[in-house]
């Protein structure tokens, strides 16, 4: 690695662009945390999603992990070539979009340890969820509200299809928040760390997943709407829908933030039967 002084001074010339969500970590205990909630060991393959500086990286190959970086931003990839020298087997930097990203070429199983570009952190967490059979754990830095609405329980204002989805397919914890001084520049809102244990099975055996993901993301397409007239705008037939809320027993002007997860299985297993 080049002397410290050069390198700060090279780091600082690169401008933060807002539009790939750059706001760099300063502070090195937040990272020290991070890398112990996803209780890192050593010859561990990590996944580091937006590496930027390499200022979470350094700390991260410094445990000994197998770890491969994936960075959408050409200067800080260059940056991160001269920067950082480590044997080819233990360090791989990607130039990609991480949502075009073919997670794949993952050898499994392996940890997500990022701060992720809030911008894109919900469409990158759909992506990541489809790597939940090899996935082990994400210990990930979002935006508080995005964390808060992952973690949402029923019936509270930030429960949604966020919530439903990432709660059948995993346990998700917030392990603690993170101040916008800790970030250069500093990001507008606040942030947290989450932890996401993918389960092995979903937390409730539905007929079919993509199914009940389409019924969950209808059920809140218009979130004022009742579920009903929320998923016939959202396509499903309403002679279906109406058949089924009267077999499950179920009251059609409920709104869908009111529906438990179970209920949610329910409600897909039901309109499922009457459609196929
Ligand atoms: N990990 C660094 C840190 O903590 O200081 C940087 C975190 S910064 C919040 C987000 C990083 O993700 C930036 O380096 C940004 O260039 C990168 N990024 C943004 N969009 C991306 C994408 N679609 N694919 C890969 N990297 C992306």
């Amino acid at each position: 690695m080049k002397d410290n002084t050069k390198s700060l001074n090279q780091a600082h010339k690169i401008r933060a662009k807002k539009k790939w969500g750059q706001n760099f970590l300063t502070d090195p205990n937040i990272v020290n945390k991070i890398l112990d909630a996803a209780l890192l060991q050593s010859g561990e393959s990590v996944l580091e999603i937006g590496p930027g500086k390499g200022f979470m990286t350094r700390r991260i190959l410094a445990r000994g992990a197998r770890l491969k970086a994936i960075e959408i931003d050409p200067d800080l990839v260059a940056f991160i070539q001269s920067e950082i020298m480590a044997p080819d087997e233990t360090f791989t930097l990607i130039h990609q979009d991480a949502l075009r990203y073919d997670y794949q070429n993952m050898s499994a199983p392996y940890k997500v340890v990022a701060n992720l570009p809030y911008n894109i952190s919900t469409p990158l967490l759909f992506r990541l969820l489809e790597e939940k059979t090899r996935i082990t754990q994400m210990v990930l830095m979002l935006q508080k509200e995005v964390a808060e609405r992952i973690t949402a329980s029923p019936g509270t204002k930030s429960y949604g299809a966020l919530s439903v989805i990432l709660q059948f397919f995993a346990d998700v914890k917030i392990l603690f928040n993170v101040s916008p001084h800790c970030f250069y520049p500093k990001p507008k809102v606040s942030s947290a760390v989450i932890s996401i244990i993918p389960l092995q099975k979903p937390r409730i055996v539905v007929q079919d997943e993509g199914f009940f993901l389409k019924i969950v993301k209808g059920a809140f397409l218009y979130r004022r709407k009742q579920v009903l007239n929320a998923l016939v705008c959202a396509g499903f037939s309403e002679e279906h829908l109406k058949i089924a809320f009267e077999n499950m027993k179920c009251d059609p002007k409920r709104r869908g933030e009111t529906f438990t997860l179970a209920e949610f299985a329910c409600l897909s297993d039901t309109v499922y039967k009457y459609l196929y």
